[in-house]
């Protein structure tokens, strides 16, 4: 069967490095991803079955794998060769449609009893991800043992596997998992800030606004976006954002809308005041500096964008006693709802299916990989692998 497979190999992560600081996703040209034909994994024990992706999509965790730009945090749970895709939408055998919840957590890995973050639902938290009958792998794409959703096949644990509803298309499926990720978030920020700032509007911070708005905030609470490009802009607006400001008018409309002053100029200028929550969607240092710059003091920053090794001064976190709370993955909410359920609710209510802006066969996958890298400054917000199209599918 046909996959792009993810290979261990020195000089091609030393290559896609090197290319991927050319241009963001130019290290799928050169790097260790390769278009194989592979074996269909095997089921690796009772409850496991076999998953034919309809449509998989492009993460950013995926676009830095493919650049080599991950954290080494990862090295221990990760296992080689694996095939990414972690947002995946596809049929079981018997043509039952799922999303996929892609954490392998201790139920996936026949681990009893469960650690204690599984037995609280609390999956994203599992202590035991390395460990168990299968290969290492936080996730579902990042472990040699599954396969992944950039394939025509997978095998998944039924603990992962959701039942899409029929009303549902597979372009709104496809979106559950990332917007499962910003349900987290959005319920991280809490539902007491006057204010909330979201930097980043791709699929993350998009998502994130919905759930905000959704979910968790009422109607006088206000969603401050920032946003880069006029794509972004508009859907930030409509997905609920109160004010959508470009990302160097952030401090300034922080400013006014919490009556704060400015003190101080240039680099070293900073906010009396600011808002209540920062959301940052993008997981890069300028943009923790920017949360750290319009977060008020005793506020909270919540990371839900991926970082990395960043290099931030977090002298204004201990000065004003902000709180940096990471978002990762799902579970269940403070309402006592799985985030999936969560996610699924949302997806539909907000009409989520109109971020997946194009698709892509498996072969082009250079040019999926460029065009979701460069998504934002292209108009486009999700991007993903159709499978439907593969010839090979109805074979296997
Ligand atoms: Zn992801
Ligand atoms: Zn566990």
């Amino acid at each position: 069967m046909k996959a792009l497979r993810f290979e261990r190999s020195v000089p091609r992560f030393a290559a896609a490095r090197l290319a991927g600081s050319l241009a963001h996703g130019r290290g799928a040209t050169v790097g260790p991803l390769r278009l194989r034909d592979v074996d269909l994994p095997d089921l690796p024990g009772p409850g496991w079955q076999r998953v034919r992706p309809r449509l998989a999509g492009i993460c950013g965790s995926d676009l830095a794998t493919i650049d080599a730009t991950s954290s080494r945090w990862f090295e221990p749970i990760v296992s080689f060769p694996f095939v990414p895709g972690h947002e995946v939408v596809g049929d079981l055998d018997d043509g039952t449609r799922v999303v996929l919840q892609p954490v392998l957590g201790c139920a996936a890995r026949g681990i009893e009893p469960p650690c204690d973050a599984c037995t609280s639902g609390q999956v994203g938290r599992c202590a035991n991800i390395a460990f168990g009958h299968l290969d290492p792998g936080l996730q579902t794409g990042y472990c040699a043992a599954t396969g992944g959703g950039w394939s025509t096949a997978l095998v998944a644990h039924d603990s992962q596997l959701h039942r899409v509803p029929d009303a549902l298309s597979d372009e709104a499926a496809v979106m559950v998992e990332p917007t499962a990720c910003a349900v987290r978030g959005a319920f991280r920020a809490g539902t007491d800030a006057t204010t909330v700032a979201v930097i980043g509007a791709g699929t993350l911070g998009l998502c994130t606004i919905a759930a905000l708005r959704r979910l968790v905030l009422t109607d006088d609470q206000h969603i401050v976006a920032a946003a880069k490009h006029p794509e972004q802009r508009a859907l930030a607006r409509e997905l609920g954002a109160t004010t959508v400001v470009e990302p160097d008018q952030l401090d300034r409309v922080a400013r006014r809308l919490t009556g704060s002053m400015a003190t101080g100029d240039g680099e070293i200028g900073r906010l009396t005041g600011g808002v209540d929550v920062t959301v940052d969607c993008v997981g890069s240092a300028d943009s923790l500096a920017q949360a750290l710059a319009v977060t008020a003091p005793g506020g909270r920053i919540v990371m839900v964008g991926m970082p990395g090794r960043l290099t931030v001064d977090l002298t204004p976190l201990w000065h004003r006693e902000i709180e940096l709370v990471g978002a990762y993955a799902y579970g269940v909410e403070p309402t006592g709802r799985p985030t999936f359920d969560l996610a699924f609710e949302l997806v539909a209510d907000a009409g989520l299916e109109r971020l997946v802006s194009a698709t892509y066969p498996l072969d082009r996958f250079t040019d999926a990989i460029a065009h979701a890298a460069e998504a934002g400054r292209r108009g486009a917000v999700k991007i993903a692998f159709d499978l439907r199209t593969e010839k090979e599918r109805d074979r296997l």
